[in-house]
């Protein structure tokens, strides 16, 4: 092996594929195959393997920037820190802590992501705190906490995908996505298995699908009903499993029954024979999984249509059960990591309720304030971007670029502007820190240590392998910088592993224990999943009953217990693998828990929930003036808002701006041709981009993907309509008109 090698994982998207970061000629790094990371196995797309090119970008920021004169100039260090604290401080005596706003991201690291909370409630002792995770992946963690009293992306490891019969996946396009997760699907196939994807384009992933189900824009949620009234009214529910071990089903039942296939076939525009060949796919084998991503999630209803996906799997006995059940495939690179340790506006660290008295209580002794000095719950991502001007005054935003990725963009572009202060902590200058009154130059993955958790709640370390350049500092420096001069001197350390020793004493007893896991077994193990308690963490008493979720109303149960539940008793008999990570570890040391609810779900019964859901319409359907559905997405070159991998050339050149995608009948009526600009007009604004055309789309819907700035902004468009329990804005379908640019 190559000792000279630093193995890493990629710092974009939440697959986190393993990669060695080897010396390069030129002084920097390169990245090289990490062939022992069971993940990726070595594979990486295009963004993996070119992401070094930002290390030493010439775009990137190398000194602070203070806004003089409506200009921003670079600045030193000292004078910056001092610009933020007198921004806030003002904000503070003129207006209350509550006016403060900090806006996190799903990219910051576990670390970042825990100091980042405490920051917020300890130093600013401010309520508004959220993070762009919040438009990810929140419908899916609140239905996920609704039905097993618990969220995490997949209760399963990737490694058991190729090993079960059927995969449902519901709006999600991997293979653009996260390539290298391609090859589970493709395994599935190899094995017999068979692929259903459920999506209204006819994406590279749905290309592998046995089974392409293209429903309109916002109605997947009727077409799970579809489903289960056909599961039942073919007799293939498990009655077994629904009586051992779930409740609520009659409810859901009854509300299944309501929606007949011929109706759900009008709504969605899926025929009823291809629901029935579904339905025959999905149950015959013995293990089946539904896994969701960003399609059903982000919408007004993606709480109730994830809900009516997993109500699938409990009715067919998947959930909770070897090589099946539910599971959400999360973003960001530390979308699930992001979420459990305190950025979220209603929950502290470990995934506890802020609301939960014990829960404050504990967090608090490890944080050596009074319990009753913190916060409550503030306001949800968009609802706190969209107050600023109002009731926020001054925010403060790390990781996260809100001018692109924000529905109704440029309402909340005005928003930022109408600020008393913004600082924001980048690695470039984003369209969102082009507006801001300091800008911190901060270091980037390679430049850094820190953990992350996977899409499977595997921690893994991210290792430092390259000396950031002069001029820059990471954001546990800052937020240490800023707590001491708003005179809080203790309690923000700069060293990664001090603050991540102190993150496993807050989360410890929480449904998110990491309080087992630590830097040196993270090096040795390629990760551990969560749960994993400490051998003497019996997850103190007063804080067991902590609940992760918005709206969970039980317990989740005891963490030892959970940890029992890892194997089932014969891995022989039912194929579950053996080889868990740490699985031969002796001394008492917890192995980690790579499969959630094999024998009890994480509710006070120990019973999953079936949560009765009936269809609605979207909050913006199509009308005389607005007759076409807009739905946005991703494409395999750019990451997000495109604030990083827009400035990589390889991919600007791959990828180099938005386009609409129409189908040919909608083409021929616009008279637009392929290349034409169009324009996208929608109740909030208008973007304009060049019309692709293309039979892979239903007729009555177009498509943008959403990673530029500017004119072609799909944003512009979207819909801030919000779920009413996960508060996840409407990303995914809107009522728009196209009109062939003059
Ligand atoms: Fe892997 Fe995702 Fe990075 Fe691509 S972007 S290399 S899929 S972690």
């Amino acid at each position: 092996m190559d000792t000279s090698a630093t193995p890493t994982h990629c710092p974009y998207c939440a697959l986190q594929c393993g990669m060695n970061l080897t010396p390069a000629a030129d002084g920097g790094v390169e990245v090289t195959e990490r062939a022992d990371f069971p993940v990726n196995r070595g594979a990486l797309c295009g963004k993996g393997r070119t992401a070094p090119a930002l290390l030493s970008s010439r775009v990137r920021l190398t000194s602070p920037l203070i806004r003089n004169g409506g200009v921003l100039e670079p600045a030193g260090w000292d004078e910056a820190l001092d610009r933020i604290t007198e921004g806030l401080s003002r904000t503070r005596t003129e207006h209350g802590p509550d006016a403060c706003g900090v806006f996190g991201g799903g990219g910051l690291t576990n670390e970042k992501a825990y100091a980042l909370g405490k920051f917020a409630r300890v130093v600013l002792g401010t309520s508004q705190i959220d993070y762009n995770g919040r438009f990810c992946m929140s419908s899916a963690a609140a239905a996920g906490i609704k039905a097993f009293g618990l969220d995490r992306g997949l209760p399963f490891p990737l490694e058991d995908i190729p090993r079960t019969g059927c995969v449902i996946l519901v709006g999600s396009n991997l293979a653009e996505t996260m390539p290298p997760a391609l090859r589970y699907l493709t395994e599935l196939k190899e094995n017999g298995g068979t692929l259903i994807v459920i999506d209204p384009r006819r994406t590279r992933t749905a290309e592998q699908a046995d089974l392409h189900l293209a429903p309109r824009p916002g109605t997947d949620l009727a077409l799970a009903l579809g489903l289960l009234h056909l599961i039942v009214s073919e007799g293939r529910t498990d009655e077994e499993y629904i009586q051992s071990r779930t409740s609520g089903w009659e409810e859901a039942r009854a509300a299944a029954m309501a929606h007949w296939p011929e109706y759900v076939e009008r709504i969605t525009g899926v025929s009823v024979p291809q629901l029935r060949e579904a339905v025959r796919l999905f149950c015959e084998p013995e293990a089946a999984m539904v896994l969701t991503a960003r399609g059903p999630e982000q919408q007004s209803k993606g709480t109730d249509t994830v809900g009516a996906w997993i109500n699938l799997c409990l009715a067919t006995g998947r959930s909770g059960r070897p090589l099946s059940g539910y599971g959400c495939l999360t973003g960001q690179g530390n979308g699930q990591g992001g979420r459990e340790h305190g950025q979220k506006a209603d929950q502290l660290p470990g995934y506890r309720k802020l609301t939960d008295p014990a829960a404050r209580r504990h967090v608090a002794e490890v944080w050596g304030v009074d319990p009753d000095s913190l916060p409550g719950p503030g306001r949800s991502a968009y609802e706190l971007l969209d107050a600023m001007g109002t009731d926020i005054h001054s925010l403060l935003l790390m990781g996260s670029n809100p001018v692109v990725s924000a529905p109704h963009a440029a309402h909340i572009e005005e928003r930022l502007k109408s600020l008393d202060f913004l600082a924001v902590a980048d690695v470039v200058l984003s369209e969102t820190a082009a507006l801001a009154d300091v800008v911190l130059p901060v270091t980037q993955w390679a430049e850094e240590t820190g953990t992350t958790t996977n899409l499977e709640g595997r921690v893994l370390l991210r290792r430092r392998a390259i000396t950031p350049p002069e001029g820059v500092r990471s954001d546990l420096d800052v937020l240490h910088e800023l707590a001491a001069r708003l005179g809080v001197e203790k309690g923000f350390p700069t060293d990664p592993e001090e603050v991540f020793d102190e993150l496993r004493r807050a989360s410890a007893g929480g449904a998110a224990d990491y309080s087992g896991i630590t830097y040196r077994r993270l090096a040795e193990e390629n990760g551990v999943f969560w749960p994993c308690p400490a051998p003497d963490d019996t997850g103190s008493a007063d804080s067991t009953d902590s609940t992760a979720g918005t709206d969970s109303t039980v317990g989740f149960g005891d963490c030892e217990d959970a940890s029992l539940d890892v194997l089932p008793d014969d891995p022989a008999e039912d194929g579950t693998p053996a080889d868990f990570p740490g699985d031969t570890l002796d001394g008492g040391v917890h192995p980690g828990t790579p499969r959630l609810f094999l024998d009890r779900f994480a509710t006070e019964d120990g019973l999953a929930r079936f949560v009765p859901v009936s269809h609605r319409a979207a909050a913006e359907e199509p009308d005389d003036e607005y007759p076409v559905l807009l739905t946005t997405g991703r494409v395999v070159a750019q990451y997000q808002s495109g604030a990083q991998t827009r400035r990589v050339d390889e991919l600007n050149a791959a990828a180099p701006g938005p386009f609409v995608e129409m189908h040919p009948r909608l083409a021929e009526r616009l008279g637009a041709a392929d290349g034409d600009a169009v324009t996208v007009v929608s109740r909030r604004g208008r973007a304009v981009a060049p019309a692709r055309i293309t039979t892979s789309i239903r007729p009555d819907t177009v498509f943008m993907p959403f990673h530029w700035p500017g004119e072609g902004r799909a944003n512009t468009l979207t819909n801030p309509a919000l779920d009413p329990t996960s508060r996840m804005p409407e990303f995914k379908t809107c009522a728009v008109r196209v009109e062939v640019a003059k």
